[in-house]
């Protein structure tokens, strides 16, 4: 009878395990994958995918309403949530079937079922059986995480569940400052919501360029967003129609749902980590790793979410391919984990690549700033009240752009590109001398020619 019963047991089928798992059959490897949910994992079942989904179609009650300076006259139009919530579950299911049979057509096996470590070789499933592997890896992803235990926190939406509402909310309080409270607080806006952002640090974006952050806090209170900083909710009530929220600084607000994006913890808890002597990173929770991904049990890894890098899909994708490729691929791969292009879908939108101002104050003694608000071309004749802002972040010293932040109307997209400029080290100087491309908003990239700020700090004695 062989040692083992598979070479690789992935327990998790989101971005990480089912690329990891493919990549590795793909090699040559026995590969099974289990999966307690839905194949696709966080990003496509209710994650960045539905997310995006709903951000397409808030946007449209804005392009209805800016075609009118256009000429166009648009009837009185309506928004049906059930039918949007239909075709986006239809396209999800769609997906979900598309990423079983990507795995299933590597060779792998794949299980619908909850699978744990015994030890760290054997996997017991929820079915009862046991399998063991000669190397297993932890993709167990994230999960939404409501902080502490309020009174009436039972009566508290995640990001899990808005995804699913029978009805769309009239009027949504969301509590939290990151990158998911923000997207869905400007898609409720989209459709007509009254939408109250309650969070408690001074201001929203934590961890994102200042200039981002004030910015996008102005924007989004020009579309109708209440956004209360410095406060908590402490209480929820349930009446028979709505909730009432009590803030921690004595004011209470009614909703018709009462949503916490206030962080995600990793997916740890029952998966057997101790017996598999598998150690957690003192630091962030989350499962703790070499730069090859090993844990400290020598035959399992760890990607993705679990691990609480960076929390972000393509990252997890990249782990899971440089995973397999260094285990099954005879090709050491380490990910580089500096300079990834992020964005926020909020509207307007953010895109950011390298480093904030303070970062590169931090590390450079030499720092340009080139920035520009301004009104875009569009918003002229909408008549919409909108700015759009653009900033690089120059070392002075080696003229290198090291980092990039743009708020508005397809900022992801142009920081996607920005991302291989700033990776291959571009300098201002090569940004000066690119051709602008007009008329874009994007050209202002390429034209913003003098500081408007200058740091040098002084040599210390
Ligand atoms: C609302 C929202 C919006 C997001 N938007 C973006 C975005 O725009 N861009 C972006 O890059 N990222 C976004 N993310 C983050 C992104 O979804 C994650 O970084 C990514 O899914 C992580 O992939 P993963 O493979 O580590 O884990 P996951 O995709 O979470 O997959 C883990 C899987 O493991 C399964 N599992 C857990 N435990 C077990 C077990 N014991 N046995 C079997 N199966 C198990 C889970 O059911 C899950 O399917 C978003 C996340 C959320 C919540």
């Amino acid at each position: 009878m062989a040692e083992f019963d598979t070479d690789l047991f992935v327990i998790g089928g989101g971005s990480g395990g089912v690329r990891a798992a493919r990549i590795a059959a793909n090699h040559g490897a026995r590969v099974t994958i289990a999966e307690e949910y839905r194949m696709g994992g966080t990003c496509v079942i209710r994650g960045c995918v539905p997310k995006k989904l709903l951000v397409y179609a808030s946007h449209f009650h804005q392009e209805f309403e800016d075609a009118t300076g256009f000429g166009w006259s648009v009837p009185p139009v309506t928004f049906d949530w059930p039918t949007l919530i239909a075709n986006k579950d239809r396209e999800i299911a769609r997906l979900e079937a598309a990423y079983t049979a990507n795995v299933e057509k590597s060779g792998a096996r794949v299980l619908k079922v909850r699978a744990v470590l015994e030890d760290a070789h054997t996997i017991r499933l929820a079915s009862g059986e046991t399998l063991r592997s000669k190397y297993v890896l932890i993709a167990t992803g994230g999960a939404p995480n409501h902080g502490a235990a309020i009174p009436g926190i039972e009566h508290v939406i995640s990001s899990n569940e808005v995804f699913h509402l029978p009805h769309l909310p009239r009027r949504i309080l969301i509590q939290g400052g990151g990158y998911i409270a923000l997207e869905f607080a400007c898609i409720f806006a989209g459709f007509g919501s009254d939408v109250t952002v309650v969070y408690r640090g001074d201001n929203v974006l934590r961890g994102f360029d200042e200039d981002v952050r004030t910015h996008v806090r102005g924007e989004m209170e020009k579309r109708g967003i209440t956004i209360l900083t410095g406060c908590t909710v402490a209480k929820v009530d349930k009446h028979a129609k709505d909730f009432t929220s009590h803030l921690s600084n004595g004011s209470s607000i009614a909703s018709d749902q009462v949503m916490f994006a206030v962080g995600r913890h990793p997916n740890i808890r029952g998966l057997g980590l101790d017996k598999a002597g598998v150690a957690l990173n003192p630091e962030n929770g989350g499962i703790s790793v070499d730069a090859f991904s090993k844990t400290s049990a020598p035959n399992i890894y760890a990607i993705g979410d679990v691990t609480h890098r960076v929390n972000l899909t393509p990252v997890a994708i990249r782990e899971g391919h440089a995973f397999a490729d260094t285990v099954f691929g005879k090709r050491e791969v380490r990910v580089d984990h500096a300079d990834i292009p992020t964005a926020v879908f909020c509207q307007p939108e953010v895109g950011t690549v390298g480093l904030t101002e303070d970062q590169a104050l931090a590390q450079f003694s030499h720092v340009d700033i080139f920035k520009a608000t301004f009104r875009p071309m569009k918003a002229t004749l909408a008549g919409r009240d909108t700015r759009m802002l653009m900033k690089l972040v120059v070392d002075g010293s080696s003229d290198r752009v090291v980092g990039c932040h743009i708020v508005g109307d397809g900022a992801a997209e142009m920081v996607q590109i920005l991302g291989i400029a700033v990776k291959l080290k571009a300098t201002k100087a090569d940004f000066d001398a690119t051709m602008a491309l007009h008329p874009t908003a994007a050209e202002e990239l390429v034209t913003m020619r003098t500081p408007t700020a200058r740091h040098v700090r002084a040599a210390a004695e």
